[in-house]
């Protein structure tokens, strides 16, 4: 298989940027749609986990610079379950789901949802990444853990 060359050294920046032009224009906040469907759309298309392991922004992010602040505590054991993954994943999933039934057709309004739901989550990361290692985040992360069940169905199903 062809190897991919990882960009996680720069995808930061696409996350900065996301945020400055958001802060500047709510409007562009709908582009972190963009950043949710890339891991699924990639893991469906067969790639498993690729986004996390070569693109991801906010993983590039967290990677590059939580290192020079972070206090490294290992993420304690009660975190770093399935049931815990999947209890993030319901729950994310369904605020997400309230907030844009909650926006209704309205452009502007879902775009704050998405930038809203973008901050919090990247906020929540970057604390888990202080306190604990860097990228800990990435062990209860929502589009990660989907992006692994994916893969897990994927391969049952080649399997049977
Ligand atoms: S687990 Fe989430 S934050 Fe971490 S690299 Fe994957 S998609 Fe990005």
């Amino acid at each position: 298989m062809k190897k991919v060359r990882s960009h996680m050294s720069w995808t930061w920046i696409l996350m900065v940027t996301f945020f400055i032009l958001s802060i500047l224009d709510i409007r562009f906040g709908i582009l972190g749609f963009i950043c949710m469907g890339t891991p699924l759309y990639l893991a469906l298309r067969g790639k498993g986990k690729i986004h996390c392991a070569k693109y991801c922004p906010r993983g590039s992010f967290l990677g590059n610079f939580l290192k020079y602040v972070t206090i490294d505590n290992a993420l304690p054991k009660k975190i770093n379950t399935p049931k815990f993954r999947n209890g993030v994943l319901i729950f994310m999933l369904t605020v997400f789901g309230i907030s844009l039934l909650n926006a209704g057709m309205n452009f502007n309004k879902i775009a704050m949802t998405m930038f809203r739901f973008m901050l919090v989550s990247s906020i929540v990361s970057i604390l888990m990444g202080v306190f604990f290692k860097p990228r800990s985040w990435c062990q209860i992360c929502p589009m990660g853990h989907a992006t692994a069940l994916i893969k897990k169905t994927q391969t049952n199903k080649n399997k049977s």
